[in-house]
């Protein structure tokens, strides 16, 4: 039934499983199992899971197998906390590389966003909105900075999926496009400001505190993997 999936097929799956809580945090990920439900080779599995763990999405332990990574809910503070020390303390170094290309390429990436939030497609909207802060960051001329950024964007993706509420990649939290337009114009401080209280709105959104532990039936659940 299954045709042969990409790698890449199965990751945005597992990732969307994930992130619409039919996995939810702490699940087992047993590498037969999703053998089986993918019709794919363990060792094909073990590559996904093994690059969902570098991402902090899912955790791997000796002997014990992959999960689904928990944050715990101090660990979701630090990380928002961190992003917020962090992001806007960039904002001026982005700002000396911004060009009219880069304002037209973040300006096609909130079209994506906004068609997501249309189509009520949350996990490509957390996925697109974090990719948003981490090209971002990468203008920056400090890759070691923009790939801690990269990380720290990957693991708060994890936090709005566990913790988070619709109003967390909303418009609630204030449109990326205000943001843009700041920059634009050349707005430096008031972008930076921008960045702060937006993150700032990102965090007051997380509802810590999720309860879990429902039994997976894998195949049922990639039962319709075209
Ligand atoms: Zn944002």
């Amino acid at each position: 039934m299954n045709k042969m999936l990409s790698d890449e097929t199965i990751y945005k799956k597992i990732l969307k499983s994930i992130v619409e809580h039919q996995l939810p945090p702490g699940a087992r990920l047993p590498e037969d199992k999703l053998s089986e439900a993918f019709g794919r080779s363990r060792t094909s599995i073990r590559k996904v899971l093994q690059r969902l763990a570098l991402e902090r999405i899912v955790t791997i332990e000796p002997n014990k197998g992959a999960h689904v990574n928990r944050p715990s809910e101090q660990e979701a503070q630090e990380i928002l906390d961190s992003r917020i020390m962090l992001e806007p303390l960039l904002i001026p170094e982005i700002m000396k590389y911004w060009s009219k290309a880069n304002s037209k390429y973040f300006r096609a990436m909130l079209k994506e966003e906004k068609q997501a939030e249309a189509n009520e497609d949350q996990a490509a909207l957390i996925q697109l909105t974090a990719q948003f802060h981490y090209e971002l960051a990468a203008l920056s001329d400090n890759s070691v900075m923009a790939d801690f950024i990269q990380q720290l964007c990957y693991r708060s993706s994890l936090i709005i999926a566990v913790f988070g509420s619709r109003h967390s990649v909303s418009c609630d939290c204030g449109d990326h496009l205000e943001l843009i337009e700041l920059m634009d114009n050349e707005q430096n401080k008031q972008a930076q400001d921008w960045m702060k209280q937006h993150l700032i709105h990102i965090k007051s959104s997380l509802k810590l505190g999720v309860s879990d532990g429902q039994k997976i039936n894998f195949q049922q659940l990639f039962a319709n993997s075209e």
